[in-house]
């Protein structure tokens, strides 16, 4: 495993039963408070893709990590977000989730027509998100280049719901 991955999965903090019982969720918050921590992860993130012109972040803690990514690559920052959060004209899509759908959108005009673009998350787990936000970016007309994500949770294999994207995982457990 490299330094890197070592840093962010000993900063990654299990919490087990939450949101609901069965479920460990993987909080990012020490590794955010980290200075030098984070500072490695948006770096690294902020380099993947030599010249992007966007890096995407899916709400809520993608945000945190694609903005200073975006800033630091000299990209632009799009938000993809919950249903009903965007103020301007959206296009906007649907999910399943374990116990229904969720809904998220995009602004219409959030990229130029062949807009290289990121996709930035915190964690991948069944893929559904991802999969999601990936269609939304293409739909709005960008090209989307890579998917990134601190964490992927190999178990629930969402790695094979995004056949066709070049989905880069800082760690895999
Ligand atoms: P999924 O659509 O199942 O891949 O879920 C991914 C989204 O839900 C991401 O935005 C994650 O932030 C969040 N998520 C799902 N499972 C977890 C988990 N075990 N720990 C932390 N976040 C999670």
């Amino acid at each position: 495993m490299s330094e890197l991955s070592q840093l962010i999965l000993d900063r990654i903090r299990d919490v087990n039963d939450y949101p609901k019982p069965g479920v460990v969720f993987k909080d990012i918050t020490p590794l955010l408070a980290d200075a030098k921590a984070f500072a490695a992860v948006i770096d690294e993130l902020a380099g993947l893709y030599p010249g992007v012109d966007k890096i995407v972040g899916i709400e809520a803690r993608g945000f945190i990590l694609a903005a200073p990514a975006a800033y630091r690559a000299q990209a632009g920052f799009v938000p993809v977000r919950k249903k009903g959060k965007l103020p301007s004209a959206t296009l906007e899509t649907s999910y399943e989730l374990e116990y229904g759908t969720a809904d998220i959108e995009v602004h219409r005009d959030a990229f130029s027509p062949g807009d290289r673009v990121l996709i930035v998350d915190d964690v991948l787990a069944t893929g559904g998100t991802a999969e999601a936000a990936v269609e939304l970016v293409k739909r709005a007309g960008a090209e989307v280049v890579g998917l990134a994500v601190l964490m992927e949770l190999a178990f629930l294999k969402g790695r094979e719901r995004l056949t066709g994207v070049d989905l880069h995982s800082l760690v895999i457990v």
